[in-house]
Formats: structure tokens, sequence, C-alpha cells
């Protein structure tokens, strides 16, 4: 064996290991939060929790066409007329630069359309590329045919936001043009749209966590874990994903929480459909209560829903722990509530944690709220796996979810002035927040 080839091992090794420690100390962890917050808080997880909030189903009045806006869903390019319903609605202008959304949003006629970009982003030997372009396709389709799910977009930052025409398509027996065409289905597409480009795609451009998982290939490594892709299995990719990993689990209510929020958002001001928020409180606390299978985890869900929507104030601390329960849990019983949810918890709770920014802060605040909950100030890869580990779980002023949960419910004098959020997050949570919102 060469020098470098046992350094590789040892250093597979050691990866191997805290990976297996880490497992071991997050089902540790967990048992402990369950326990700290059973205590605290199960005879006061209120009856009337979900119609208590009741209010928060109720658009605000900022939740008004904010532009003029007409698609025309004969041409394609209809697509990039949402971008720029965004850009107004949000006068993203006034903060940053437009120009780095800029790029554009592909309708896929074809699977091999769909998945040659992503594919292409692999570090692989170009037949192994091959490879597995077909093996996708090939899958996807049996997929399909079985009825059994499927991906209908994705988004790499800085190269464009792709959609599976072909699988909208299939769904109706259709072709993607007439898929495209027909109002009902152009609706999901421009919702699909909206949720990789402006949810994903606006959080990977512009806020401090998505540079950083950009610049290391972790966004990469998200959505190749999504596809299924097998990644290179060499210790530095390793590595990466371990980190995607830890990242995304402190930070998915956050991202598919504003994805989710402004894929409804927008297509309820543009196109006046759809249902804006998608989720209320009463919906996703009667889902967990009706699992009966696991139900010491839902009581603990219940009662992190109760600290985080709750009308008291809350330490920050307490709203950290509460992010963890649902971070861990939430994806424990996605098999129960996927069925009444029609998706994961995780989009749920993120989406009413928006709507929570909403009713406090007004819309207009809610995308910088979320870039303001991104605004990492640590580099993940200068610190070990370990350490990135505990400044996520230790210190809720660095964990994503946390910061976006103290955000949603600040005060302000007047809604929908961001750089007074801005203040309020700096003066009264001690938050870091993006020079350009200052
Ligand atoms: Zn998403």
């Amino acid at each position: 064996m060469s020098k470098l080839d046992e350094i590789k091992t040892t250093f597979a090794g050691k990866l191997e290991s805290t990976r297996q420690q880490h497992a071991a100390r997050l089902e540790a962890d967990l048992q402990e939060l369950r326990a700290r917050l059973l205590r605290e808080f199960e005879p006061s997880i209120p009856a009337d929790l979900g119609s208590r909030l009741g209010r928060l189903a109720v658009p605000s009045p900022a939740v008004q066409p904010p532009v003029q806006f007409q698609v025309d869903i004969s041409t394609y390019d209809s697509l990039r007329q949402i971008d720029e319903a965004f850009f107004q609605a949000f006068h993203l202008s006034d903060y940053y630069s437009v120009s780095r959304l800029n790029y554009p949003t592909l309708y896929c006629e074809t699977l091999e359309e769909f998945y040659t970009p992503i594919v292409s982003q692999m570090d692989l030997s170009p037949e192994a590329r091959r490879g597995e372009l077909q093996r996708l396709i090939e899958a996807a389709q049996e997929a399909a045919r079985q009825n059994s799910g499927g991906i209908l977009g994705y988004n790499l930052p800085g190269k464009g936001a792709y959609l599976n025409g072909w699988l909208f398509a299939f769904r109706q027996g259709l072709t993607p043009r007439q898929a495209f065409e027909h109002p009902e289905i152009f609706l999901h597409i421009m919702q699909t749209a909206a949720h990789e480009k402006l949810g994903h795609g606006f959080l990977n451009v512009y806020s401090a966590l998505g540079e950083v998982k950009t610049r290391l290939g972790l966004t990469q490594a998200e959505i190749a874990r999504k596809f299924g892709l097998r990644g290179a299995d060499d210790p530095v990719s390793s590595l990466r994903r371990e980190q995607a990993n830890l990242l995304y689990l402190a930070s998915q209510l956050l991202e598919e929480g504003w994805a989710t929020w402004a894929e409804t958002y927008l297509a309820r001001t543009t196109l006046g459909l759809g249902r804006h928020p998608r989720y209320t409180l009463q919906q996703v606390v009667e889902a967990v209560q009706s699992v009966t299978e696991q139900a010491e985890a839902c009581q603990a869900l219940l009662g992190a829903l109760a600290l985080l929507f709750s009308a008291e104030a809350v330490p920050i601390e307490m709203l950290h722990q509460a992010v963890m329960i649902i971070e861990m849990l939430g994806g424990m019983l996605d098999e129960f509530l996927d069925e009444q949810l029609g998706q994961p918890l995780r989009y749920a709770v993120g989406e009413l944690l928006f709507v929570q920014a909403e009713a406090n802060l007004g819309a207009g605040c809610a995308p910088y709220a979320a870039l303001i909950a991104a605004n990492i100030t640590f580099d993940p890869a200068a610190v070990s796996l370990a350490d990135l580990r505990d400044l996520l779980s230790r210190d809720p002023r660095l964990n994503p979810d946390a910061r976006l949960a103290a955000l949603s419910r600040l005060k302000l004098d007047k809604k929908d002035d961001v750089r007074g959020m801005a203040k309020v997050a700096a003066a009264q949570l001690s938050f870091s927040v993006p020079k350009e919102l200052q």
C-alpha cells in the first residue's frame, strides 16, 4: 500500500467512526431532548393548539396581488415572468443584484434533457456518467409506470432550474407541450418552478449558507442524494456528504419552508390560483395527533409545535430544542404523516414558520427573514465534523432553523420594513445580519 493510500484508508476509517459516534450521539441527544420537553411541556400542551392559532391561516392584508401579471401559458418563457414578479413583489433590487438569479428555467420535454445537467455535475468518468444517466432514466420510467412518485424539478444554482415536463405529461397521458398549456397542470409546473428557483435557488444564490454550500459542493451533494446518485467514494467526497447531511438537518425547515411558502404565495398573488398558505396549524396538529403508532414521539412533536407557535414569549434556547425535535423526529413519522399532509412534515412546519413571519413581519419581509436565518458566520470546512455538529446543536444563533423560529416571532413597529426587521433581529436576538440589509 502506498503512503497516500495508507493516509486515505486511515482518514476513511476515522470518518466512518466519527459518523457512527455522530449517529449514537444523535440518538442520545434525542432521548434527552424528548425527556426534557415532555417534562417541561406535557401538562401544558394546550388542547386548542390548532384552533388557537387559526388566525395564522388567514392571509394577512399584505397578501394582495403585488403586480399586474399576465401569464401566457402558450410559451415556455412564461416561467421567466414569475422571476420578474418575484423581483418586483419583494423589491429585490433595493438590496441585491437581481442578475444573480437570471439563469434559465428549463421545461424539459425528455428525461434525458432533465437528468443530463445533474449527472454532468458528478465527478465520474464519461462511461460511468452515461451509465448513471441510463439508470436514472429507466428508474424514472419504471416509477412513473408504477405511479410511485418521481422528481418534478431541481435547481442548480447559477446554472438552471430544471422541470420534468416528461413526468408532468406522463401522469396525465398528454404530451409535454399539452401539459404545459393545460391550466391546472400549468399551475403545478409554475409552483414547481417557483419552489426550486425562487425557493431553493434564492437561498443558494443570496444567503451565506447557500454560498458556503455551493463553494464546498454541498448543494450538488444534496441534489445527488435526492436523486439517489452514487457519488465518488473517495474520503473527501464522503466528508462533503457528511457535512451536507449535518447542514441539511439543521436547515430543512428553513429550506423547504421558504420554498413552500414562496411557491404558494406567488401562485396566489401572481396567478390568483392555488391556496396560500398550503398548510394550517390545525391540519398539522391533527395529522400528528392521528398517528397512534409512535405515541411518545407524537407528544414530543406536539410540545415542539406548542413552543414554536406559542402566543407567549419563548426563550430562543427552547425554540432551538423544538426545531431539533422536528428535525429529528419529522423524518421518522413521515411515512404516517405523508398521507395526510401530502408532503413530509418539514415542508408543513417550515411553511407555518413563514406564515408566522408573514403575520408578524409582513409578507414583504419573508424572503429577507429567510436570508437572515441563513446568515451563518462560520465556515463548515474549517471545523471538524464533530465541531460542526456541536455548533449547530449547541448554539441556537448558529442553527438556521432556530434562527428562523426566533425571527418569525419578532414584533415590528411597521410591517414589511426590511431594514427595520434587520435592526430588531440584531438588537433583540444578537443575530448576524447580511450587510446588504443593514
Ligand atoms: Zn424543496
